[in-house]
């Protein structure tokens, strides 16, 4: 995109129905949309959002493609430490952290680039960290059929640590577990195993 293009689809952004909105809303917390600084601001934040948000046109398949390959392993994959951001549905304030997600194959793999796809596919919309943990889960679980699939996050959420409501260091873990690493003990053995040293990994 040169730079006209960029500057029209900015004025665009700017008259935008989000950007006329934002507009008022900075007017209504007491500042000048007009001063430089914010003139343009409105239409920075259409085109943020709409990239925070692009998960909504997206699906697991869609970005997963053909890079599905038949395999006879049954041993488990983990893909740890993915990052992670979104925005909490409640006050449009970023979480953050890493996902680790693991599964069982069941005759089929999926690409190693692609698990981190899956997980943008739902972090970027309005979440809670609790049902986007589900849904990637689900997700993987309908395009790989696996016996076992495991996905746990950490995160730390801005809602809380800027408005004081939690300790500046917690942070928030959740997991969803199905098939054998939910009825196993061994399974889940192995799988805390291979995880093992989770703690702080939310960090940056
Ligand atoms: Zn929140």
């Amino acid at each position: 995109m040169n730079s006209t293009d960029k500057a029209a689809e900015r004025t665009a952004d700017n008259h935008s129905a989000i950007g006329k909105n934002m507009r008022k809303i900075l007017k209504e917390l007491g500042e000048d949309p007009s001063r430089e600084g914010l003139r343009d601001t409105p239409g920075r934040y259409t085109s943020a959002m709409r990239f925070l948000t692009s998960g909504y046109k997206k699906t697991g398949r869609s970005v997963v493609g053909n890079a599905l390959f038949t395999a006879d392993s049954s041993d488990i994959v983990v893909i740890r430490d993915i990052e992670l951001f979104s925005l909490c549905e409640h006050h449009l304030l970023p979480f953050y952290g890493k996902a680790h997600v693991a599964y069982i194959p069941s005759k089929k793999i999926i690409g190693l680039s692609k698990v981190p796809r899956i997980v943008d596919v739902f972090a970027r919309r309005l979440q809670v960290q609790e049902r986007l943990t589900a849904q990637i889960a689900e997700e993987l679980k309908k395009i790989l059929n696996p016996s076992g699939v495991a996905v746990i996050i950490e995160a730390f959420h801005l809602c809380m640590m800027m408005r004081g409501v939690e300790k500046q260091q917690s942070y928030t873990i959740t997991s969803a577990m199905h098939g054998d690493f939910r009825d196993d003990p061994v399974c889940r053995q192995e799988l805390m195993h291979l995880l093992g040293g989770l703690g702080n990994k939310g960090r940056h």
